[in-house]
């Protein structure tokens, strides 16, 4: 990749933060700490998560309207699996009277169990329906893989699949995270081979601990290196250092992607805020 700083000199370098919405009054107060801790980011917008199969509709929502209340640019993700034109429809709506601007629109996950059932297939039914419906309303970010979506055909097929979102509308991407910036490079290149032109922002996951970190990423298609692995097993369950070498491993990764020109950076806070502030602090991309 190009050796280059993306952004010009004094424009701060964007990030953005994503929570998850809470599942008790408590977890809320918690949450709503944690975000005004990195508020100080002074991020481009936050981005909240939604269940598939609407389950944390409400508080999701709610996560979403609290953020817009302090005075932040907030993002709603929005799954379209098991949903019906309607459902969609009627939520774009409320979202819309919220003054929301911007959603990460996906297909999301069932639980195993539920049928897929609804009226959507992929994320790109419902990139294309959210643009048929609401015009330029919306600035749409989609998932992007670099490491290769786990369910997909192949790599061309995923990448032909990224290319089908763009093209229905989308206006930028996060990637899954990932802890090998080589991947993410390809991507960007291969994406760009085929006239994509959007941003594609990578997402950072902060290594808070080691056996959570190794079963989400299992599931969710992420490698992690074999020499990151026997590290982080070899510490056992002394989660300092596994943080401590985290923020370093973090670090390096975020400064290979700035230096390679990657656009801005979107961390899964995990609703915590140490680590994110850290490693930006350690970035110089805040005091
Ligand atoms: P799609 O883009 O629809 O892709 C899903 C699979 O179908 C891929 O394997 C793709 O290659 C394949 N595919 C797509 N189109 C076609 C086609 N036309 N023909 C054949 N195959 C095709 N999940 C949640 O439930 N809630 C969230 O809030 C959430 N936030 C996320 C945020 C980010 C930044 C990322 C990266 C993921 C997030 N996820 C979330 C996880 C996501 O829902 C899952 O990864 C899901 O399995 C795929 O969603 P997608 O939008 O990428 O799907």
């Amino acid at each position: 990749p190009a050796t280059h700083d993306s952004v010009a000199p004094g424009v701060p370098y964007p990030i953005s933060v994503e929570f998850f919405p809470a599942k008790t009054p408590e977890g809320a107060d918690k949450l709503r700490a944690v975000r005004q801790q990195l508020y100080a980011l002074g991020p481009q917008f936050c981005s909240v998560t939604y269940g598939a199969g609407g389950s944390t509709q409400e508080g999701t929502f709610a996560a979403v309207r609290d953020i817009l209340a302090e005075g932040q640019s907030a993002a709603s993700h929005f799954s379209c699996i098991g949903a019906t034109r309607d459902s969609v429809r009627a939520e774009l709506a409320q979202l819309q009277a919220m003054g929301v601007q911007r959603l990460v629109a996906l297909r999301g996950d069932l639980p195993s169990g539920y049928g897929v059932g609804g009226e959507f297939q992929y994320a790109s039914d419902l990139v294309a329906f959210i643009r048929a419906e609401t015009g330029s309303s919306f600035h749409i970010e989609v998932a992007a893989y670099p490491e290769v979506h786990p369910q997909a055909r192949s790599p061309e097929a995923d990448l032909q699949a990224f290319a089908t979102k763009v093209r229905a509308g989308a206006d930028s991407a996060i990637t899954q995270y990932f802890f090998n910036a080589d991947a993410y490079f390809r991507f960007v290149d291969d994406a760009q081979r085929l006239g994509l032109q959007v941003p594609i922002v990578p997402g950072i996951m902060p290594i808070l601990g080691a056996t959570q970190l190794m079963r989400f990423s299992d599931a969710c298609g992420a490698e992690i290196p074999r020499w990151l692995r026997l590290r982080l097993q070899g510490f056992g369950d002394d989660t300092a250092s596994i943080r401590a070498f985290g923020l370093d491993v973090i670090t390096t990764l975020c400064e290979q992607l700035r230096r390679g020109g990657a656009p801005a950076l979107h961390f899964y806070t995990m609703n915590q805020s140490a680590a994110t502030l850290e490693i930006c602090r350690r970035l110089g991309l805040r005091d």
